[in-house]
């Protein structure tokens, strides 16, 4: 954790422009999964796919508030509009919500700015700008060791819209896309089987 704390966190620039170079704007979504445990799928579109980590707690923007992250397979950029019930006997089984979606950009806080994603991926720090919401602002993906490379924490950066104070993921549980808690989801399936 010693690195951790060297890393400046906060932002004082505005964000860079909204879309990348080529003009597209990339998305991130965070699935509710109630599965073998419960946990919040967070998810960036990064070359065509989503790559994603699950967060046990789910996301805080409270910027003291450090969210083991473990990095999980890519899923296919199409899931990002999932939300229902996977049956137990495929793999995730158990009840997926669309908690929030939006799109996000790369934010730089030091270091190489040509940097790309994937050596970003690779030392084990990415910083970006969530557009969601329920959820906005800057985020850190910082991965904690090198002996395992799936632990990353997610921690929100300290900017105008961090807020100890707030806490979506007790007082905002319903999906974005359809207002569903995911009970209401889970019951919705088994009664339409
Ligand atoms: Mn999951």
């Amino acid at each position: 954790m010693k690195n951790m704390n060297k890393r400046d966190l906060s932002i004082t620039a505005d964000p860079p422009a909204k879309k990348d170079r080529s003009g597209h704007q990339p998305i991130f979504v965070i699935q509710k999964h109630d599965s073998s445990s419960l946990h919040y799928d967070f998810r960036l579109e990064i070359d065509g796919v989503l790559v994603s980590w699950a967060v046990p707690k789910g996301p805080s923007t409270d910027p003291r508030e450090k969210r083991l992250a473990i990095m999980t397979e890519d899923h296919p950029l199409e899931y990002a509009n999932f939300e229902g019930v996977i049956p137990d006997d495929e793999y995730g089984a158990g009840t997926v919500l669309i908690w929030d979606r939006g799109f996000y950009r790369i934010l730089r806080t030091g270091g190489d700015d040509r940097q790309s994603i994937g050596q970003a991926l690779d030392q084990g720090l990415l910083t970006v700008w969530l557009e969601g919401e329920k959820l906005r602002g800057g985020y850190a993906l910082t991965r904690t060791t090198n002996r395992s490379k799936k632990d990353w924490l997610l921690i929100k950066m300290k900017d105008k819209e961090a807020d100890a104070r707030r806490n979506p993921v007790s007082t905002r549980s319903e999906s974005i896309k359809t207002g569903r808690t995911i009970e209401e989801i889970a019951a919705e399936q088994i009664s339409a089987d």
